[in-house]
């Protein structure tokens, strides 16, 4: 069966939003308008799978649209809400819960990372996180979903949960009307130059909204004194740049930040070392500052000015929740269905 194109992804409020959430997920985002009907979702109920304070959780939350709207995602056209205003991602979530294999979300890595050796004392949450991810992509069925690299391994997983979903309940899907399967095997999309922007204090650690030192990232409301200073100090290696690209593999600070300098100016690694191979990192440490400064800076002014006004940011997310809940409510009366529970 041939399923309707549709593209799904979401961004957790949990703060400090940075420079790879922009080049990883946010700026892909903006394109894809062109060709697909979109819905991004600021997703709030995987942000507490790990303890957030409430008051800085709604600030986020309001951030993360702000950031959507400033990068140039059109809510009038596409849908921006926040997840926990459509009641169909928890209810999935829990059919996937009953579908998912324990032994397939033992095998993921973000979960081993994210609870470290503390495992016992994180939340069941945190463990379950990748069945809500599954279910909050295929409550509307999308086809593609926009993500960074380190995302790749649950959208495979979600693709597992849809095909044994499509599998255990065939007949059923079958005698419903759905044809040969109910769920679309959703793709990842992972392209371009900057799907895995790692710390700008270690090359081979993802830039992430935890890492406790603000100088790992760039935040996307940095000023641009904090943007030149941060980059000023990344770790870098004493050699200068290469001409090849094959010459970066065992050097992942200049890979990196050669990354940030390819996604930004929207085009490739090779390309940036046809004009900075040879060169010194003070200079190209300067070229980046200006660039980052130039394409970052009108995305923080207008977040700035988009999260002063409360009132008319929750007024996106929920006339966004109102066209994404009726998308859901009719793959959850389907799944219902389906499954063989009674409903009205
Ligand atoms: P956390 O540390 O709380 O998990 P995060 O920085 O990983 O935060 P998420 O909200 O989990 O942010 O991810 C939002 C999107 O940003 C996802 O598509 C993810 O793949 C992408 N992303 C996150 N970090 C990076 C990165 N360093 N490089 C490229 N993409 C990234
Ligand atoms: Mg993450």
């Amino acid at each position: 069966m041939a399923f309707k194109e549709r593209v799904f992804s979401g961004v957790q409020p949990t703060g400090n939003l940075h420079l790879g959430n922009y080049l990883g997920a946010i700026s892909r985002f903006v394109p894809l308008q062109e060709t697909y009907d979109c819905i991004y979702c600021v997703v709030d109920m995987h942000a507490i799978t790990v303890w957030q304070d409430p008051a800085e959780l709604l600030r986020n939350t309001r951030e993360v649209t702000a950031a959507y709207l400033a990068a140039g995602i059109d809510a009038t056209k596409h849908i921006v809400f926040n997840q926990s205003q459509v009641s169909g991602h928890a209810e999935l979530a829990w059919v996937f819960n009953c579908v998912a294999r324990l032994g397939w979300l033992n095998r993921m890595t973000q979960f081993k990372e994210k609870a470290g050796k503390d495992r016992e004392n994180v939340s069941v949450g945190l463990y379950a996180y990748p069945a809500l991810m599954a279910a909050d992509i295929l409550l509307y069925r999308a086809t593609h979903v926009p993500v960074g690299e380190d995302q790749k391994q649950h959208v495979e997983l979600t693709r597992d949960i849809a095909q044994k979903f499509n599998t255990d309940f065939a007949p059923s899907i079958h005698a419903h009307g759905f044809g040969e399967a109910f769920f679309p095997l959703t793709e990842p999309l992972i392209q371009g130059p900057a799907t895995r922007i790692m710390s700008l204090r270690d090359g081979t650690k993802k830039m992430s909204k935890s890492d406790p030192s603000d100088q790992s990232r760039i935040n996307l409301t940095d000023d641009a004194d904090a943007i030149a200073l941060k980059i000023r100090r990344a770790k870098t290696d004493p050699h200068p740049l290469p001409h090849e690209e094959k010459d970066l593999d065992a050097r992942p600070e200049a890979d990196n930040l050669l990354g940030i300098y390819a996604g930004l100016a929207g085009t490739t690694r090779g390309e940036v070392l046809r004009e900075f191979g040879g060169a010194q990192f003070s200079a190209f440490k300067a070229a980046l500052v200006d660039l980052s400064v130039a394409k970052l800076s009108p995305i923080a002014g207008e977040m700035k000015r988009l999260v002063q006004d409360p009132v008319y940011i929750d007024s996106v997310l929920s006339d966004g929740a109102d066209r994404a809940r009726a998308i859901a409510s009719e793959t959850m009366k389907a799944v219902k269905d389906i499954v063989g529970f009674v409903r009205r």
